[in-house]
C-alpha cells in the first residue's frame, strides 16, 4: 500500500510540474468547462473528434496539483481512443475513485495503467472531486453538454 502511495505522489508531482497537453487546442470541435467548488479547481477541456475517435485533447485551467495531474493524465490517456472506449474509461475511473471496492488494488483493476495510481486519492476523500473533475468534464465534452459541469 505504501508503494502505491509513493507512486501516487510521484505521478501527481510529475504531472503537476509538467502537465501534458496543457494548451489551447486549435480546431477543437468539442469543449467543456469543469468546476470543483470545493477546491476551486477549474478546467476547460478541448477535444478534436474525427470519425468517432479522439484525435487530440488538451486543457487549460487552474487548480490544485491533483486536479491538474488528473487532467494531464486524462488527456494523455484518451488521445487516440474511440469515443465509446473513452466513455468506458470514465466509468472505470469513476468506479475506482468513488466505488466501494474492498481495496484500492481491486478497485484499480487492470488495464488502467498509470491511471491506477489515482486509486491513491481514495485515502484522501476530500480530494476525490479534484481527481474526478477532469473525467466529468470529459464526459460533458463527449455528450456535447452546453452547461459548465460542476462536481457538486
Ligand atoms: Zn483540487
Amino acid at each position: 500500500m505504501s508503494d502505491l502511495r509513493d507512486l501516487y505522489q510521484q505521478v501527481i508531482l510529475d504531472h503537476n510540474r509538467k502537465p501534458r497537453n496543457f494548451r489551447v487546442l486549435e480546431g477543437a470541435n468539442r469543449t467543456a468547462e469543469g468546476y470543483n467548488p470545493l477546491c476551486g479547481d477549474k478546467i476547460r477541456l478541448y477535444l478534436s473528434v474525427e470519425d468517432g475517435v479522439i484525435k487530440d485533447a488538451a486543457f487549460q485551467g487552474k487548480g490544485c496539483a491533483i486536479s491538474k495531474a488528473s487532467a494531464s493524465m486524462m488527456t494523455a490517456s484518451v488521445i487516440g481512443k474511440p469515443l465509446d472506449e473513452a466513455e468506458a474509461l470514465f466509468h472505470r475511473i469513476h468506479a475506482m475513485l468513488t466505488g466501494e471496492a474492498t481495496s484500492t488494488i481491486d478497485a484499480a483493476g487492470d488495464g488502467l495503467g498509470k491511471l491506477a495510481v489515482f486509486a491513491g486519492v481514495r485515502e484522501f476523500p476530500s480530494r476525490i472531486k479534484c481527481a474526478t473533475l477532469a473525467w466529468h468534464t470529459l464526459r460533458s465534452a463527449l455528450s456535447g453538454a452546453a452547461e459548465p459541469v460542476s462536481t457538486e
